[in-house]
């Protein structure tokens, strides 16, 4: 996986996170304390930022993502970006060095691998599954396209299009569950009839995937 693919997707994330930032908010003021658009905003302000800084574009893609993921840990309030920094930080620890060139994208296998780290991070530490209205709703889903599209060689754009649709399709399905984790569980069953604003930040991450990596997979075949 090149640093150039990973650096890409995370500056993409930072990007939407921003554009839609306001959605994601006005999401947690409705079942939890209004921050979680604001929380992530910051956090990857300070990921681009830290990307910036770093001769980044030379570093391994796992590097990159772990030292991302470190930026969250230390900076980000919320259980958002204990939970988001944990995953990033292991989705990068899963990644091996490229053994080719640093145009190099990962084949599926290896976004697999990752994305199960992370999956598996944020249920370690959230104590968290599928059903309980939170991020995973989301993420989860995707993973399972993933794992489908790998077991079937397709592509990996195409795979990543499966797996953002899922991811999609993941959050609209929160809406009517009844919050068993995090601040929304607070409100039982008022929880249910809103969107999690953890699902909603997720999807966008994959649907920012998704439009990242087959772009960088033109670059390197082009
Ligand atoms: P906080 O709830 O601390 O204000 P944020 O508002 O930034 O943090 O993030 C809230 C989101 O975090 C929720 O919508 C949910 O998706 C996710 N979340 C909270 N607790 C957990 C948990 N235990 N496991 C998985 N995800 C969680
Ligand atoms: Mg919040």
């Amino acid at each position: 996986m090149s640093a150039q693919w990973a650096q890409a997707w995370l500056r993409a994330s930072a990007a939407v996170v921003h554009d839609r930032s306001t959605w994601l908010t006005e999401l947690d003021a409705a079942i939890g304390d209004g921050d979680h658009g604001i929380n992530l905003d910051r956090g990857f302000g300070l990921v681009v930022a830290r990307l910036d800084a770093q001769e980044a574009q030379l570093l391994p893609a796992g590097v990159v993502l772990a030292e991302a993921g470190r930026v969250m840990l230390g900076s980000v309030g919320g259980a958002s970006g204990a939970l988001y920094g944990r995953a990033l930080a292991r989705a990068g620890a899963a990644i091996p060095e490229p053994e080719a060139g640093a145009g190099e994208v990962p084949p599926l296998e290896v976004i697999v691998r990752a994305f199960e780290a992370a999956v598996e991070a944020i249920a370690a530490l959230g104590r968290s599954g599928p059903g309980d209205k939170t991020m995973l709703d989301a993420l989860v889903p995707a993973l399972g396209a993933l794992r489908a599209s790998a077991g079937t060689g397709t592509n990996l754009g195409e795979a990543l299009a499966r797996a953002a649709q899922a991811a999609e399709a993941g959050l609209e399905a929160t809406r009517p569950l009844v919050a068993r984790r995090g601040r929304a569980s607070y409100l039982g069953e008022r929880s249910a009839g809103h969107l999690d604003p953890g699902a909603a930040s997720s999807a966008l991450l994959v649907r920012a995937l998704a439009e990242t990596c087959p772009a960088a997979e033109r670059v390197s075949a082009g």
